[in-house]
């Protein structure tokens, strides 16, 4: 069903007048109060949720056009010294079959990511201390001589030395989600680790000149609305480049196997809001959404988004990159992605997706 496509509620018919309002001042760029974003995330009403999407819509468009900006990921390792309660590369979870790619495997995947015609190249693995400041920056350069990618990295928590120069050796772009703004729950769900920490190594990422992307899990077990609302608030703050919004799917081989999984519905509406607040952002249409339903990634599209990240890691390995069940299944192909995004009437951009001249822009205004 291509919701685009949906009859058009009458204007204002169904809607509460104050919500229309906030919704209008969103769509002009006014700053939404604390109570305005509480307004629009808590609709439970049809008419306002599908006004808020087409209105998220139509911010897209303005903003940042119909080009979809597709990303290559490559899993690279699922070794991992952390242990998050979410995830399935916990290090606690000795049933998972661990992996490491060699160099040579790596530059092979990101060559197959060129020759499928991607322009950006996403390395994400588990906070793996094989991979060293040396050997990563190593195999950055490689890739960036040897493919011209935009190269992101997505490789968790590690030291400003580091991040340095990894960006000296040709990284672009950094991805490392605050996944909750509420200091007790991140506390709660990472041991050992804070939230302070992770907004420090944020704010270090975006000073040293990296796009970064952040973003957050939705309907964590014990997350409340006015945490999504921190969280958006954080968003329009820190300026990030991209923002990475998902549901959590609960994964058996972890503490939180019991916990429901978030839903889509009110993913797509932190969503939509985060694409009224922020405008230019780039705004991924997450695989966790796809997961949780089939229609997730589409729904994504007409509320705010335009990223896609296909899986390119090499089916050997992926089938153990399981963060949460659903995701290691076989790749969709980008045949079917690059069906969807014409279904809606949007194209592939033929550009690495820079939201503007990396280095050039004036930042970091993350709290503390
Ligand atoms: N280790 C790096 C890190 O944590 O930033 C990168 C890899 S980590 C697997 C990538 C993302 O997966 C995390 O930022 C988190 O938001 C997401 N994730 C982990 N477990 C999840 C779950 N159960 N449901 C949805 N997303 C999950
Ligand atoms: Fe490791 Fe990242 Fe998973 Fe946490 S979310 S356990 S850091 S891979």
């Amino acid at each position: 069903m291509h919701y685009a496509l949906c009859a058009m509620p009458k204007r204002g018919a169904m809607i509460r007048p104050r919500f229309l309002q906030v919704l209008e001042a969103g769509e002009r760029g006014e700053d939404l109060s604390t109570e305005d974003l509480a307004l629009l995330l808590s609709t439970e009403d049809g008419e306002e949720t599908e006004a808020l999407f087409r209105t998220a819509d139509r911010v897209r468009r303005k903003w940042v056009g119909d080009e979809v900006h597709l990303r290559g990921i490559v899993e690279f390792s699922n070794i991992c010294i952390q242990n998050c309660l979410y995830c399935g590369l916990r290090k606690d979870n000795h049933r998972l079959r661990r992996y490491r790619m060699t160099e040579e495997e790596i530059v092979a995947s990101v060559k197959e990511v060129m020759a499928q015609g991607l322009r950006t190249v996403v390395l994400q693995s588990g906070e793996d201390s094989w991979f060293t400041l040396e050997r990563l920056s190593s195999l950055i350069r490689r890739i960036k001589e040897e493919t011209g990618l935009a190269i992101t990295l997505s490789v968790g928590e590690r030291s400003e030395a580091d991040y340095r120069a990894w960006k000296e050796s040709g990284a672009d772009r950094y991805l490392l989600k605050q996944e909750t703004s509420s200091a007790d729950l991140f506390a709660r769900l990472r041991p050992g680790r804070t939230l302070r920490e992770r907004l420090d190594a944020l704010k270090v990422l975006l000073t040293l000149g990296y796009e970064v992307g952040s973003g957050n899990m939705v309907g964590l077990p014990g997350q409340r609305e006015e945490d999504l609302i921190r969280d958006i608030q954080l968003f329009r703050e820190a300026n990030f480049d991209m923002i990475g919004i998902g549901p959590f799917i609960p994964h058996p081989q972890t503490p939180l196997a019991g916990s429901s999984p978030g839903e889509l519905q009110l993913t797509l509406k932190v969503l939509a809001v985060t694409r009224l607040v922020t405008r230019d952002t780039n705004l991924p249409a997450t695989t966790a959404s796809g997961v949780l339903d089939p229609e997730g990634r589409e729904r994504a599209l007409l509320a705010g988004a335009n990223v896609i990240m296909p899986d390119m890691t090499p089916q050997k390995y992926r089938e153990h990159y399981e963060i949460y069940p659903g995701k290691t299944k076989p790749a969709e192909g980008l045949d079917s992605i690059a069906r969807l995004i014409s279904s809606l009437s949007r194209k592939i951009s033929p550009s690495p997706g820079f939201r503007r001249p990396p280095a050039t822009s004036a930042r970091n205004r993350l709290p503390g």
